[in-house]
Formats: C-alpha cells, structure tokens, sequence
C-alpha cells in the first residue's frame, strides 16, 4: 500500500470534491453531468470496497507469530478474494507454524510468494470433460484421457542446461555429490517427458512452436520431439522430416493465425481467416461470392460490413455520420435546434472541424473515457479554473475597495492581493482535492503566482485605455456560484435564433465609452492574428460580443481572446465588432441552422483535424481520405465557413 489509509480516504474524497465542482461547472450540459455523475458512483463503490481492504492493509502488524499472520490473512481473503477455498487451505497447511515467530511481512512474503503464485484447484467434473493445466512433475501419478505437452523446441524442452556459475559441477562433486549436476538436470528433463506421456490413458500429443515470436525466426524441434516418434513408430526420422510434417495442413502461420484449410480450423475465427487467405489474391472474377457466408453468419457482422463498404462509396450515404436522417431521426433532431436549447461557443466550434464531431459531441453527447494519468503537472483544467477563480476574486475585492482600475500607484498592493487571495484559495482547492504529489500542487500554485502577477503588472500597464466593467458575466447557466451581479439564468437569443450559453471573463471600458469583451486563455496561443470567427473555430470574441450586446444593451467595439499566462506569451486577438463581423456570425448561425434542420452532418474533417480529435475511435484511421471520395457540392456551406477570416 502506498501511503496510509487515511490519505487513500483523503485522496478519495478530493477526487469526489473535484468531480462535484466539475458537475456544478458544467451544469446544464446533461451529457456531461450525467457522465460526473456515473463517475461519482464509481468512485463510491471503490471507497466501498477498497477501504476495509486498505485499512485491513493498514492494521497488519510489522512482527507477529505465524499464528497472528495467519488470521490477519484470513480476514484480508474475506475481505478480496471470492473464490478463497483454495487459499484457505494453502494457510490452513501453514497452521502447525502458529507458534512461531515473530516474523515481519517480508518473511511472510517469502514463504506464501511460491504457495500462493502456483495455487491449484481441482476442476470440478463436468459432462463435457475439463483442463488441467499444470507443470509435469505435479502431474505425477495422476493419470488424464489426453495429456498435452507442448514446447518441445530446442532449448525450451529439454532446457538449454548449463552449470551453476558460481558453484560449477566439479565443485559441487567436491561437496560430496548431493547438490544437483547437469547429469542430474538432464535425467529431471527426461523424467518430465516421461511424466506427461505415462499420464495420458487414451492420447498423448506433443507440440513444438514453429517460429520464435520474439525474434521471428523459425525454431527448431528438441531431440525429444525426435525420440517420441521412434518410440511411437520404430523409426527415427530427420529434422528435416519431422518439420515437414510439423507444417501440415493444420499449421497456422505468423501474422495470418489461421490453418490453410478452412476444415482444420479450430474455431470460428480461424475458420474465417482460413476462408478470406484464399480469397485476398483470389481472382475476383472467378471467386464472387465466396465470402458472402460472412453476411448470413451474424446480423451485426452483416450490418458492420455492409456499412464499412458503403463508407467508401463515392456519394452520401447514412453511413458517412449523421446523413440523410429518416423522419424519427429528424424528429429527435427538433430538440437539437438552434432556438430549441442552447449551445456554448465551444460546442459550437466542432461543427466547422467536423460536423460529425459536433454531433457526437453536442447532439450524441458522447464522452471519450478518463484515462488516468501521470501526475507530472496540475492538470488544465484545474489549472484554468483556479486562475479563473483568483481572477474574479482579486477583481472583486479590488472594486469593492474602489481600486479598479490596478494603476502602477496601486500595483503593489493589488500584487499583495493576489497573494492572498491565491493562497486563501489554493488552499481550499487543495484540502477539497487532496492532490497526490505535493510538491507538483505548490509548483504548479507558484507558476500561477507569477503568471497571475505578470497579468496584474500588464492590466496595471494598460489601465489607462481599459477599465474593467463586468466580472464572469454569465448567462444561461443558472447555477454558476460566482458571476457578476448583471448575469442572467436565460441563455441569449442571438439573431438568427441561436441560444447561446457561457460566462465571459471580462467587460472593459474606455474613456471614449466603448465596451470590449475579454477572454481569458491559459493554454497556447491557437488563433491566427487577423481572425473574425477563425473559419468558425474560434468563436467565443464575436459570439460573446453579441451576448453582451444583448444582454447590456449596449453595442460592443471588440471581442479578444487575452493568452494571460507565460504558456501563451501575454499575445491578444482581437476582433472588432464592426458590420462584417455581425454579418460573419449570421452566416455562421444560417449554415449550422440548415445543417441541422436537413439532418446533414457527416464525418467532413478539415486537414489535419482526426489527427487528435477524441472520436478517432469511433470513425476509424481513414476518414479524411475517405471523405475526400464524395461530392463537394454538399460541403459548399461548410467549405465557406471554413474560408471565413
Ligand atoms: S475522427 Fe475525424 S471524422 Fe471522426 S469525428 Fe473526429 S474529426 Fe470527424
């Protein structure tokens, strides 16, 4: 165990903090709430089986007698281990070493590692017959209808047998001959074989691997492959021979794990393989049809390939994502409508990567699974949201002390603040997340101080030309725990009918009056220097601006991604809301409203974009070169988005 058990609950408990602040994060996205959730559950039933494990872990003693040890054991099996019948008798054979002792749990680990690693359980009988797998020596005196041995190459049956090098054989002579040699290693090897053939009561069979799988080349038989046959035909035959045979007709080959006959396969997927090698070269003309039993053998196999083959098709099939839907598709669709529920910039933002991306995402919302991961750095999501957090609680304290804007006359003691309120909050974050490496959490907290001063120190800089107005301004999400007093729990109706939803960072002002919208960014810099939407992938500045407009009833001069950490190098974008913006968004809106009012929102990735996108699992390897078969002309909208400045 690594730890104690209490920091296992600690840790535990962070972890369900952690998720619990996500789910309140994203509330309103059901999808994603649904997927906390059943990560909440989870998380319960680990606490509910692995605690007792851990603190039974955590109880046992550094030295006791063996007898201790052995109810310690007990009650950990009663706790871990279903089928436990044969480990209770492995310990029950250790009881005459009750009084022994004390022993620590190293010795412990010595004497059950070898026990309990070879644990055996007679198979119960059964009408169809049963395995029993075992080493040959344990064989001994038992007797089976079929023994088995396989692995009779050179050098893994017999071994290859070399002396001891630090107690050589003629030294061990010199000990007076009770140590093994390598004539008594090789008498072991042959008692072995003799072992598996006099178990066998009806057949025995023996086996070698053709090929090494680690080096690729071909093995050779042992010399008892050799001897086998001679007892068993009168004659001993050549390597040359025996390999020959060994490469019948059942032999399966590397990389195409399957006989040449189909009629030697031994289950349904050699037989397959076995049936589609004659037909990979096969001439197509002569050979049509030959694997068409595949279509009858299973219906889903039948729908899987049929639907693949289709794919490559050079039209538009529903088989190429979310394309020319039937009427109870479109009719599920209704609710996926722009005016029917809202959408956040982000998800938004998927529809001009890949419309199939989008569906899976916002409409299907599927979730790719967490896989865990090294803890090498606070993860960014954490990482932004405490930013976040700092950001609006410094900017708050700071209105309610009326010194906003941060000036170089009131810098330092902003700076000061910042301190505080970090630690004040880092903390808290900490005792609710119970990070696991220390030192990684105050690195990570120590690189957000300086990214957090240097903001400060900029905004300082830049307090003459912009104050700000407005603090985590949001809408349509009703149960954001800290947003500016002006946010709303509706989402925004912008024009064209799309609902928007999201909290922006920031609202400025200048002296002239005009507003500009900020967002913050804590990655790297992603948008290009000249954008408006970013060919529909960057659309948060002009989609936010039009919020506010909405929501403050004023008009917005820009919108501006700020890249406020040393990860983004303090670079902005900035878009001006000018005609041709507003204009941008509306065809925005029109082209994605259409796209979902036809049902039309296939797997069309622009370059590059499967390369990291989380659905690859779902579309497969190929999908730009396969796309790149169909029509264009249906694509035009959306290749017009992808132009937009
Ligand atoms: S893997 Fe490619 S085709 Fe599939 S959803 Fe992602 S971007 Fe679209």
């Amino acid at each position: 165990m690594i730890g104690s058990a209490e920091r296992w609950e600690r840790r535990l408990r962070g972890l369900e903090n952690d998720l619990m602040r996500r789910r309140t994060e994203i509330a309103g996205h059901d999808a994603r709430s649904a997927a906390i959730d059943r990560q909440i559950l989870n998380l319960a039933h680990l606490r509910e089986t692995a605690m007792p494990i851990l603190r039974a872990l955590g109880d046992l003693p550094r030295e006791a007698p063996w007898g201790e040890w052995l109810g310690h054991l007990r009650a950990l099996a009663d706790l871990a281990i279903r089928d436990r019948e044969p480990l209770l008798v492995a310990l029950a054979e250790l009881e005459p070493m009750a009084p022994v002792g004390p022993v620590g749990i190293d010795e412990v680990r010595l004497v059950l590692g070898g026990r309990l690693g070879r644990l055996e359980s007679s198979p119960k009988s059964r009408s169809s017959g049963c395995v029993f797998v075992t080493t040959p020596h344990r064989a001994r005196g038992m007797a089976f209808e079929v023994a088995i041995a396989p692995g009779l190459a050179e050098r893994v049956f017999p071994r290859k047998l070399t002396q001891d090098p630090i107690l050589s054989d003629s030294e061990r002579h010199r000990l007076g001959g009770a140590l093994a040699d390598n004539e008594r290693r090789v008498a072991a090897e042959r008692l072995a074989l003799r072992l598996v053939a006099g178990a066998a009561s009806g057949r025995a069979m023996f086996s070698y691997p053709r090929v090494d799988l680690d080096q690729g080349r071909p093995r050779v038989p042992s010399f008892y492959a050799l001897e086998i046959l001679r007892a068993a035909e009168g004659r001993l035959p050549g390597f040359d021979e025996l390999a020959r045979r060994a490469a019948g007709e059942g032999a399966t080959r590397l990389g195409w794990p399957a006989p040449r006959r189909p009629a030697l396969a031994i289950d349904d997927a050699e037989f397959d393989l076995a049936v589609l090698d004659r037909l990979v070269d096969a001439d197509p003309d002569t050979t049509t049809g030959a694997a068409s039993y595949l279509l009858n053998a299973n219906e889903h196999l039948a729908r899987a390939l049929r639907t693949r083959a289709r794919r490559w098709l050079r039209r538009w099939t529903p088989a190429d994502g979310f394309v020319d839907p039937d009427s109870a598709a479109i009719e599920s669709l209704a609710r996926h409508q722009l005016s029917a529920r809202s959408y956040s910039p982000t998800a938004l933002q998927n529809f001009s990567s890949c419309p199939y991306r989008f569906f899976l995402q916002a409409i299907h919302r599927l979730q790719p699974r967490e896989e865990p991961e090294a803890i090498d750095i606070i993860d960014p999501l954490t990482r932004g949201g405490l930013f976040h957090e700092v950001q609006f609680l410094v900017l708050t304290a700071l209105r309610e002390r009326a010194e906003v804007p941060v000036t170089q006359e009131n810098l330092e003691t902003a700076s000061g603040l910042v301190d505080a309120i970090l630690e004040d909050t880092a903390a808290r974050w900490r005792d609710e997340l119970a990070p696991a490496i220390e030192r990684v959490w105050n690195d990570g907290i120590d690189s957000l101080r300086a990214d957090l001063r240097e903001w400060l120190r900029r905004a300082a800089h830049d307090a003459e030309r912009w104050r700000p107005d407005a603090f985590e301004l949001a809408f349509g999400l009703p149960d954001r725990a800290q947003a500016d007093p002006r946010s709303s729990d509706n989402p925004i109706v912008l024009p064209g009918g799309l609902k928007l939803r999201g909290s922006i960072d920031l609202v400025e002002r200048d002296p002239a009056g005009r507003v500009r919208v900020t967002d913050h960014k804590t990655g790297k810099v992603r948008a290009a220097k000249d954008f408006v939407l970013g060919g529909g992938k960057t659309l948060q500045p002009v989609l936010y601006s039009l919020a506010v407009e909405a929501l403050l009833k004023e008009s917005v001069y820009a919108g501006r991604l700020y890249y406020c950490t040393a990860a983004g190098g303090y670079e902005e974008r900035t878009a001006v809301i000018d005609e041709p913006a507003r204009a941008a968004a509306r065809e925005f809106v029109s082209i994605l409203d259409r796209a979902l009012a036809e049902g039309f929102l296939p797997a069309a990735p622009d370059v590059r974009e499967c390369e990291w996108c989380d659905y690859r699992r779902v579309c497969g390897p190929y999908e730009e070169r396969r796309t790149a078969l169909k029509p264009r002309q249906r694509l035009e909208p959306l290749q017009r988005l992808r132009a937009m400045r």
